[in-house]
């Protein structure tokens, strides 16, 4: 009797699934497939020269070990790349293997779809201090599109999040409400579609397809500056979609006003809603994040604890080169054909190590607005945890006031950023616990007095 392929195939994967991890299974055998079966050779296809090597490192001698007992004799494994299988790019690393993405339902004209990545949803994101202002705004805006702050500008450095954080949104609409007009489009294709627009006398139809949008989002505004065209057609969308109480949000890699040669009505337009930052993630998060992303990846068992929280403790510049570092340590430790260790991954990521030296310190904001509650809270005699909490027994609702009191007005912090940094309190809060200290400070000697010893105690400082 003679096998075809598929057959042999299917034997050996139902053996390696009794013996096997399911996640391994999953991962890297499932999206083998059987090409042919001559000569006592099984020839597989594999979806990238990556999971070529790493089979062969870690299954195929196990595989060829279940001949005699599957198919009645020995069995050679051989794996090539398919050809017609798109090269998985770097980052389709993370995504997760089956069913898990969010896939909302198409409609037939929505070519938005093709361009928004699986990956960038909400559930995906990792949460921590340096973005969960970000965050907070934009689930904010994804539930109540047009409503809540309109427009959202989402700041910060490369690799942080934005463009992730600002599909998440789409995703959520879309899936909430499938028949939603998306726009998603980089500042870069804003400029070509202007350019071509213009040069084919179609500015109608341009203008039409962009106002009648019901989110607009536009990635990397920075690069309107200059370009005073694409500027004049921005701003002149801009009115159109937000008039029509219609959701926009947008990324740059710095704030609205220090974006250079942009005019001066977008840069008011562009902080009407609400501004937010994403900062670089501190330990905990980087942590955090490489552990989300190590399980959405089924490697837990090939990461160890340790290699991960040394990961963590040296690419700090942002979340891309995390990423970035994890795969270079698994191409690395595939082609070495060694375990990962701590050893192994200084080893592997010597270059990043080096680079490291030279990036920028992490933002001082957050640890500033630490500072304020420390002063704080040693002056009313409570502790830092304390006016973080939710807790609202005099004792610390006075200092917690004050604390949010000084923030706003010696860091200028933002109303929605304090109110989260003391135990996720709205905006309204705020306010009025600011204007409490106001009114408190005009009738109480003694208790101003006690805010300006701390006030002075913290400009010294810096
Ligand atoms: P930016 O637009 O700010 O340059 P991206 O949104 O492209 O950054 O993010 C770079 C990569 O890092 C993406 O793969 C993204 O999924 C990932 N990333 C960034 N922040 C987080 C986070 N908090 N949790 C999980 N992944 C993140
Ligand atoms: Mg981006």
């Amino acid at each position: 009797m003679t096998l075809t392929a598929a057959e042999v195939w299917s034997r050996l994967l139902d053996r390696a699934k009794t013996e096997l991890p399911a996640h391994v299974v999953e991962t890297w055998l499932i999206p083998l497939e059987p090409a042919l079966y001559a000569g006592s050779q099984l020839t597989l296809t594999a979806p990238d020269q990556w999971s070529v090597e790493w089979n062969e490192t870690k299954h195929s001698a196990l595989l060829e070990s279940y001949g005699p007992i599957c198919i009645g004799e020995p069995v050679k494994i051989v794996l090539k790349v398919q050809q017609e299988r798109i090269t998985r790019q770097q980052m389709d690393l993370f995504v997760p293997q089956s069913g898990a993405t969010i896939t909302p339902p198409r409609r037939d004209n929505n070519v938005v779809l093709s361009v928004l990545s699986d990956r960038y949803t909400f559930s995906n994101f990792v949460v921590g201090r340096s973005n969960e202002l970000a965050t907070a705004a934009a689930t904010s805006v994804a539930s109540a599109p047009g409503k809540s702050y309109n427009p959202l500008f989402i700041h910060g450095a490369t690799g942080l999040g934005k463009t992730h954080l600002m599909q998440a949104i789409a995703h959520e609409i879309l899936t909430r409400s499938p028949n939603t007009r998306v726009m998603y489009i980089s500042t870069e294709q804003f400029t070509n579609d202007v350019i071509t627009s213009i040069s084919r006398r179609s500015m109608p139809d341009f203008r039409r397809r962009y106002r009648e949008s019901d989110l607009l989002l536009v990635d990397d505004v920075q690069f309107l500056g200059g370009k005073e065209a694409t500027q004049e057609e921005f701003f002149h969308t801009f009115n159109a979609v937000y008039e029509a109480g219609r959701q926009i949000v947008l990324t740059s890699d710095r704030p609205p006003s220090e974006i250079q040669r942009l005019e001066a009505r977008l840069v008011s337009r562009f902080e009407w809603g609400m501004v937010a930052d994403v900062i670089q993630p501190d330990l905990e998060h980087r942590i955090a994040i490489l552990r989300e992303k190590s399980q959405a990846e089924h490697l837990e068992q090939t990461i160890p604890d340790d290699v991960l929280h040394f990961i963590a403790d040296n690419v700090r510049a942002n979340v891309r080169e995390l990423e970035g570092a994890i795969i270079k340590l698994l191409a690395f430790a595939s082609l070495k054909r060694r375990v990962v260790t701590v050893e192994l991954a200084r080893e592997a990521l010597r270059d990043k190590l080096k680079a490291n030296d030279d990036a920028p310190p992490r933002s001082s904001r957050h640890d500033r607005m630490r500072t304020v509650q420390q002063r704080v809270a040693a002056e009313w005699g409570v502790t830092i945890e304390g006016l973080q909490s939710k807790t609202r027994t005099k004792t610390l609702t006075v200092p917690r006031q004050v604390a949010m009191f000084l923030s706003r007005e010696l860091l200028g912090m933002q109303l929605v950023e304090i109110g989260l940094a003391f135990g996720g309190r709205d905006h309204s809060t705020v306010i009025h616990s600011i204007d409490r200290v106001g009114e408190e400070m005009r009738s109480d000697t003694d208790f101003r007095s006690r805010v300006e010893k701390v006030r002075e105690t913290l400009r010294r400082e810096h």
